[in-house]
């Protein structure tokens, strides 16, 4: 399978330009949307989710089951194929895990009793919510509610999943479970997690793309974007007064206070000068050079990853 986003474009009726001609191939398996908050992500979502429409562009599933499905168009076809965790996933308080799973299936189409139950009680354990399956779902903790948002996206055998910024809000015990269940879920799927933590791609993403403002900066493998910064990335350390002055002299990529001091990181293809010292590149670097607009100014045609340099569009 393969999801093929052509040229999509949304502007708000307030004039906010969410999707600016985004172009992305995703294929199966992971794939990391990656940006701050504003860039697009969510629209891009809700719109693969059939759950608004775009401006203009295309946008292809090819070799599902069902055939290539036209997902603008062939709205119903998506909705067979797709599970979805929106951001802003709500629950009945009041109601136990079971009995929502119980219910979602039977609008999903599950009508027999005794297969619905074998699948509720499935994917409950596979989300490590069995114990708890009698509880409300208000008095879940936010890392079992994004786990019960995991169980309903399941419901179907979705060829496509969807899940929007899961691991805000999660402590880092909650975060880790939440990606083993991620990466449990399979290889023969699509599954496309949007989200502004690094982390969340570098641990699970083979390959994602860096969006701010609408617009798609870089696809590739985290490899590929950490090699394309290949020893320009520099450190030093300077005291909080001084680092506006650092932004103006140096293409500064990120600032991180360290011990009462802040390390700065900047991109530079020489020795910056007296008092920097070369580092490894991280995604994060990469992800703050591509949002800094530093990555496609600088390497324009970086032959690893696929800088889209907005010059030549
Ligand atoms: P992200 O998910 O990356 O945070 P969004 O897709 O939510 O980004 O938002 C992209 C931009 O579109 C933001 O500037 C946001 O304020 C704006 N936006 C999102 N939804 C709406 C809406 N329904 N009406 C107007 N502007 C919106």
């Amino acid at each position: 399978m393969e999801l093929h986003i052509t040229g999509l474009s949304k502007t708000y009726a307030n004039g906010v330009h969410a999707l600016d001609d985004v172009t992305l191939t995703i294929p199966t398996g992971m794939f990391g949307l990656l940006g701050p908050n504003g860039a697009g992500k969510s629209t891009l979502m809700r719109t693969l989710a059939t759950l608004q429409d775009a401006d203009h562009g295309s946008v292809q599933l090819a070799g599902t089951p069902e055939g290539n499905v036209n997902v603008l168009r062939d709205k119903d076809a998506v909705r067979r194929l797709l599970g979805y965790l929106p951001q802003d996933f709500g629950v009945y308080p009041k109601v136990s895990a079971e009995d929502m799973l119980d219910h979602l299936a039977r609008l999903k189409g599950l009508t027999d009793k005794a297969e619905r139950a074998a699948v509720v009680a499935a994917l409950l354990r596979q989300t490590n919510l069995f114990d708890v399956r009698r509880s409300a779902l208000g008095g879940f903790s936010g890392g079992m509610r994004q786990r019960f948002g995991i169980a309903q996206a399941l419901l179907g055998n979705p060829k496509l999943i969807i899940v929007d910024e899961p691991t805000a809000g999660l402590d880092p015990e909650e975060r880790t479970r939440f990606h083993n269940l991620l990466v449990e879920i399979g290889e023969e799927v699509i599954v496309l997690l949007s989200t502004h933590i690094v982390s969340d791609v570098s641990d699970l993403c083979p390959s994602l793309a860096i969006m701010n403002k609408g617009r798609v900066l870089v696809t590739g493998t985290p490899q590929q974007l950490v090699a394309s910064l290949g020893g320009r990335v520099w450190a030093t350390s300077v005291g909080r007064g001084d680092v506006a002055a650092m932004r103006e002299r140096h293409a500064v990529i990120s600032t991180r206070l360290y011990t009462g001091k802040t390390q700065i990181h900047v991109i530079s293809d020489g020795p910056p000068g007296l008092g920097f010292v070369p580092v490894e590149a991280t995604l994060e670097d990469a992800y703050f050079a591509a949002i800094g607009g530093h990555l496609a100014r600088d390497h324009r045609e970086v032959a690893a990853g696929h800088i889209l340099s907005h010059d030549a569009r």
